[in-house]
């Protein structure tokens, strides 16, 4: 009841899914650590968004989550940190590892401030990341890769081009981001989509971030997710 009116006052409709977990108020029911609480505090943001408090328990949970929801509404962090609880929850790295968390985005000016926010938050983790787009040159991009990064960060074209010449794989991924999943079918990515997430093992964590919700970025949902959970913020039609 409470929840309902919560929802309903942020305007928070929760349109699939079965088990949904009930939204967080606050920060810190997130349950996140203390050097991502820290780093939310330093950035002043007075309480979550609609969308982060719902998500972040959503994502948290560990199921498959079809996030819709208008740009500015803060859903990079909505994803990017329970992204880092699920590394911290993960063995380390070893030699030869890829990363464990691939967010892929459209464009080269999303993957870099998608970076951004991975790396202030991540400042007081071992978390560490690296953007991998097109048209940069791809000697500084391998050199991460072949470091070692828990998180990529990439447009499709390029993560490609690293895979088939073997600088990451993507075996050890086990949480896998599509933002601006609308953004990237209207760009043609879905072929792309499609060979990327056919290398990725089937029990990952799958979630998917949009603006809007039309037939195709349907489609891909019900491809590439497995009995998602859905959050939908705002009075768009359906
Ligand atoms: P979207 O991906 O939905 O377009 P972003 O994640 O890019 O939105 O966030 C938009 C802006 O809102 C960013 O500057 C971000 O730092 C800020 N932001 C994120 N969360 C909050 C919050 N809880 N309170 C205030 N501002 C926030
Ligand atoms: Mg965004």
């Amino acid at each position: 009841r409470e929840i309902e009116e919560f929802r309903k006052e942020k305007e928070m409709k929760v349109v699939q899914g079965r088990g949904v977990p009930k939204p967080i108020t606050s920060f810190e029911e997130t349950g996140f650590p203390p050097y991502l609480l820290s780093t939310i505090r330093a950035q002043g943001f007075p309480a979550p968004t609609p969308i982060q408090c719902q998500a972040w328990p959503m994502a948290l949970s560990g199921r498959d989550v079809v996030a819709i929801a208008q740009t500015g509404s803060g859903k990079t962090i909505s994803f990017a940190l329970p992204a880092m609880l699920h590394i911290n929850a993960q063995p380390l790295l070893a030699p030869g590892d890829g990363p464990i968390a691939l967010i892929l985005a459209p464009t080269r000016e999303l993957a870099v401030q998608i970076q951004q926010e991975c790396t202030k938050f991540g400042s007081n983790s071992r978390i560490r990341n690296t953007a991998i787009y097109g048209g940069a040159p791809k000697g500084p991009q391998i050199r991460d890769l072949q470091k070692g990064v828990e998180i990529v960060i990439a447009t499709p074209g390029r993560l490609i081009d690293m895979l088939e010449t073997q600088k990451t794989n993507l075996r050890r991924v086990t949480y896998l981001v599509m933002d601006e999943a609308d953004r990237m079918l209207d760009m043609g990515f879905e072929p792309q989509i499609r060979k990327i997430v056919g290398q990725i093992r089937p029990d990952r964590q799958t979630l998917m971030f949009s603006a809007t919700w039309p037939r195709d970025v349907q489609r891909l949902a019900n491809d590439f997710l497995n009995d998602f959970i859905q959050v939908n913020i705002g009075s768009m039609e359906l």
